[in-house]
């Protein structure tokens, strides 16, 4: 490596007689430069150097100057903001709206305040661009309180904390390194940071002669492609492995180069474990995910809802302060009533939680009760010292006490050592959260007063979730797992560019809760730091420079998404660095590594035992050519499956079983993909998209259409308003609530993506609400909305209606009920695409059913709106098609269509126009078929109504593993293959 900036640094500190230290951009970036240099001095060291990330020096000269004491980080600058936003009623603040809880202002502000100290942006200067949002106004106000805050306290915020020691280390002579040589390693550092490491007495390096790349890359260009997230870094793996076996280069000289740290390290590191691949990033897992941290997050949730209703089982099967498991699970094997509510001081005395009969030892089940009887006191006692409010030392004192006694006695030789070692390293990081919540309790104004649980439980899980604790150390032999602008100046032989799409090269705004990228650079000074365009410059740079440290290959691995495989985006800089490497003729080659690869082409890409093994497994059941289609799966499902589904539904569809129309829509539509949803409690993929999800578009047009109904129905029961001001107002209301100030947080999507959406979607919205204020102020109609999106039954309500015979439990979100003289009402649904056909579905009618029995109401319509922007001359409620109505309503509905269905079915006819004489009749058919959807679903007929069918099964959770779909798509495959 004769040029690379890191053999040149290490030329340099070899004629520092004096000793000398090398600061670097950030501590991964020194533990880099470490190895490096190490390599370079074969392993012999080398004396009087001193390789540390600036942080870790900042911190370091902080010691010296005696700051420590003083500094505030993430934890304390949150209670402080507790406390101040807790004194809001004090003269000269504006209330805290209601709808946001105080814990969410308090990180989003923490959040907030950090980021514009990072970026220069002083309190006095965010109040002077605040603007007229409240909630800006509320953050300046809240951010000059926190800084006379630190002021009085003589702190320092973390975030400012080089500035201020680089000014203290400025002003006196005696504080630099004793003679020895301080150089800043640190390639492409802003301006503003060069000062500041002058007056540390920082040289910077300027002998970099390698941040341009250059063209070809010698072991050539490889676009590697697959699916994200556990896929792609796997492939990642077996491509680094391939290349040490095959070229016996050491994995320390191999890079996986990240767009930002979090996710991606602990995923590459994963992967690489996986793999069998030593790695230079030490293996982390997040605190909340270790029984240590996961029990006392549990803890402190009991604690605050130790009042209210619970359900026991799920606290008393915690980790070292739970109950033995399986008493636990004996108990609740005997619960009489399953999912049983109670505070928690019933449960410390309630023994008659069990059934009557089927109890085949009473003696062990005393036994059992005994204990959770004795374990329901024990922990009341717990509840009772914790739960009022205290000094945050009090609170700190009882929760180390809790540890003590709980958690320390039972660190037990059973684990094996490294485990042990995790799970010791796991308290004494809960230790050290209470220890920092101690430490920024002696900077409040008022240390004696007093903070409710809530407040400290909350300070304490989210410190919880924020702290990861290492499972596996670094290893020096390892694959470098770094950010581009740690690795510049450093020389590598294989370079993994991970995730190289658009949105991370250069990186997008994302934007936050409160502040965006976009605010930040607004706010700031102009040609600040902030500015895009340097930002997209420096990047650029950086990544450059990324690419110049590469010596042998470069990969550049390209996620995709989907079902299909689709390739997200490249970033634009990938095009220039596949052109300049054809350009000099160097080597460029595509790697697509698709999910489903048959068996004989893996062999060679296998680079685990495990693999291996599936592999011989798969071969095996190819070659042997089984039968697979559907009679030998049917066969073998009815006869084994059959009974195991049939039993399976027995447990899990109890009388406390919850029914919703979905639920019994997708039995429906396939009954075996019911399984999935009923059996299998699996929920809908959750996958990465860069389009926003169906289920954000629905929050999306459901929140907006409440809003503007409410709107127009409040104007018209006051009767101040015109139509037209009142549509005015619904209107505005959609649009407000359409911004994505107020719909990020469900928006799944970026804001430019987002706009996009809204610009087709809100036309619809629109003219469907000008043609509801019509309808809502016909003063002939008498008809008005009364709940919008409301969830039945309401809580505390009964919850079970009989349906068809049976008492069953149900829950239903129903969009808009609207009601006239008599408790007649009128039901409507949104779907903004087709609704289901009538023999698939029971939607609107359950929903009829559930108004009439839960509410006492006589529904007289109940259909769905389908929300689209017509031509304008059929109105929205004409055009729907699904549903019911009595025909003696029509014309108040204003349903000006005339048709007369050809038969009359319920599970057939998408639309039944009733008459009054036989509503009951029609309402007990519905009724008749909804029950007989339930009957079979509890009968476990899941293998009888199989349904097949493209579309089907292209939205099905099963589809990845469904046999059925299989035999369709073989089917398919023959049929198309004859034509
Ligand atoms: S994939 Fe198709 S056949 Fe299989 S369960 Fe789903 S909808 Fe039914």
């Amino acid at each position: 490596m004769p040029d690379s900036a890191i053999c040149i640094l290490y030329e340099e500190i070899k004629e520092c007689k004096e000793g000398c230290i090398v600061l670097c951009r950030s501590t991964r970036a020194a533990n880099l430069v470490k190895l490096q240099l190490m390599e370079l001095s074969k392993g012999r060291g080398l004396l009087g150097v001193e390789v540390l990330g600036l942080s870790s020096y900042v911190a370091k000269m902080a010691k010296t100057i005696g700051l420590e004491g003083q500094i505030i980080g993430s934890l304390g600058r949150e209670m402080i903001l507790s406390e101040i936003l807790s004194e809001r009623r004090a003269p000269g603040f504006g209330a805290l709206p209601k709808d946001v809880r105080l814990t969410d202002y308090v990180s989003g502000f923490n959040q907030a305040i950090s980021d514009m100290k990072k970026s220069g942006i002083s309190a006095e200067r965010f109040k002077s661009k605040a603007g007229q949002d409240k909630i800006k106004q509320l953050l300046a106000e809240v951010y000059t309180r926190y800084d006379e805050r630190l002021e009085k306290a003589k702190a320092i915020d973390n975030s400012d904390l080089m500035k201020k020691v680089s000014i203290a280390v400025g002003m006196s002579n005696t504080m630099t390194a004793d003679g020895a040589r301080i150089i800043a390693f640190i390639p492409g550092a802003e301006q503003e940071m060069l000062e500041e490491l002058s007056l540390f007495g920082a040289a910077p390096f300027t002998g970099y002669c390698d941040v341009a790349p250059l063209y070809p890359i010698s072991g050539g260009v490889i676009r590697l492609s697959a699916r994200q997230g556990e896929r792609l870094s796997r492939e990642v793996a077996r491509l680094i492995k391939r290349r040490h076996v095959d070229t016996g280069i050491g994995y320390e000289r191999m890079c996986i180069c990240i767009p930002s740290s979090g996710k991606y390290s602990k995923m590459l590191a994963d992967a690489l474990d996986w793999a069998g691949i030593p790695t230079g990033e030490p293996i982390w897992s997040g605190l909340s995910d270790h029984p240590v941290g996961s029990s006392i997050i549990a803890f402190m949730e009991l604690v605050s809802i130790s009042g209210m209703k619970l359900d026991v089982f799920k606290y008393c099967a915690s980790h070292y302060w739970g109950m033995d498991l399986e008493t636990v699970s004996s108990l609740k094997g005997f619960q009489k009533i399953k999912g049983t509510l109670m505070e928690l001081s019933k449960w410390a005395k309630h023994s008659s939680i069990v059934s009557g009969f089927s109890i085949p030892d009473e003696d062990i089940l005393r036994i059992h009760l005994n204990e959770l009887c004795e374990w329901a006191d024990r922990i009341s006692s717990w509840v009772h010292m914790n739960k009022k409010s205290n000094t945050w030392e009090a609170h700190c004192s009882n929760l180390r006490k809790f540890i003590d006694d709980n958690y320390v006695k039972l660190i037990s030789g059973e684990l094996d050592p490294a485990s042990m070692a995790i799970e010791r390293k796991a308290i004494d990081d809960l230790r050290e959260i209470i220890d920092k919540i101690e430490e920024a309790n002696l900077l409040m104004e008022d240390q004696k007063s007093k903070v409710d649980w809530d407040t400290f439980a909350y300070s304490v899980s989210e410190a919880i979730r924020k702290t990861r604790i290492m499972k596996k150390a670094a290893s020096k032999l390892g694959v470098a797992i770094a950010e581009p602008k740690d690795i510049n100046g450093l020389a590598f032989d294989t370079l993994v560019i991970y995730e190289v799409t658009e949105s991370n090269f250069p990186t997008v705004r994302k934007p936050k809760w409160l502040l965006s990228d976009e605010d930040l650079i607004r706010i700031s000074k102009p040609g600040g730091e902030f500015c895009e365009n340097t930002r997209i410059t420096l990047e650029r740079t950086a990544f450059d420079a990324a690419i110049a440290s590469c010596k042998g290959q470069l990969v550049l691995a390209i996620p995709s998404i989907g079902d299909d495989e689709r390739k997200l985006n490249p970033s634009v800089w990938v095009a220039d660095v596949e052109d300049s490497q054809r350009k000099a003729g160097g080597d460029y080659r595509l790697v697509d590594c698709p999910r489903k690869i048959p068996a004989a082409l893996r062999y060679a890409d296998c680079v685990t035992e495990t693999e291996q093994r599936l592999y011989k497994d798969d071969r095996a059941y190819y070659g042997e050519n089984k039968p697979f289609g559907f009679e030998a799966l049917k066969t073998r499902n009815v006869d084994e499956g059959g009974a195991r589904l049939k039993s399976a539904t027995g447990k899990v569809i109890d009388e406390s079983y919850v029914w919703t129309p979905s639920k019994i829509n997708g039995f429906l539509k396939c009954s075996l993909s019911a399984v999935t949803g009923i059996l299998l409690k699996m929920r809908e993929d959750e996958e990465y998209e860069e389009m926003v999800s169906g289920k954000a578009r629905g929050n999306m047009v459901h929140n907006a259409l409440k809003v503007a109904i409410d709107v127009l129905t409040t104007m018209r029961k006051e009767r101040k308003a015109t139509k037209e001001q009142a549509k005015k107002a619904a209107i505005e209301a959609i649009e407000r609530t359409l911004s994505y100030s107020e719909s990020y947080k469900y928006s799944d999507a970026s804001e430019e993506i987002w706009k996009l959406v809204i610009a087709g979607t809100k036309p619809a919205l629109v003219a469907f609400i000008a043609e509801e204020a019509d309808y809502i102020f016909d003063e002939s109609i008498g008809f008005l909305p009364r709940h919008t999106e409301i969830t039945l039954p309401f809580d505390g309500a009964e919850s079970t209606i009989s349906i068809d015979g049976m008492e069953i439990c149900c829950k239903a979100r129903i969009d808009r009920i609207d009601t006239a003289e008599g408790d007649v009402c009128a039901i409507y649904d949104y779907k903004t695409g087709n609704p289901l056909q009538a023999k698939e579905d029971i939607q609107v009618e359950f929903y009829a059913i559930l108004c009439k029995k839960l509410l006492g109401y006589k529904p007289v319509v109940s259909m769905y709106l389908k929300i689209e922007k017509g031509d304008g001359k059929v109105l929205t409620r004409v055009a729907a098609k699904r549903g019911f109505i009595v025909e003696e309503y029509k014309d108040r509905l204003v349903y000006a269509r005339k048709f007369q269905p050809k038969s009359m079915d319920v599970s057939t006819t998408s639309f039944l126009p009733l008459k009054e004489e036989k509503y009951d009749y029609w309402i007990s058919q519905y009724e008749g078929k909804i029950g007989n959807a339930i009957r079979n679903i509890r009968a476990g007929k899941f293998l009888e109504g199989i349904n097949p069918e493209e579309h089907n099964c292209g939205y099905c959770q099963r589809k990845n593993f469904c046999w059925g779909k299989r035999v369709f798509s073989q089917v398919d495959n023959v049929e198309s293959a004859g034509e």
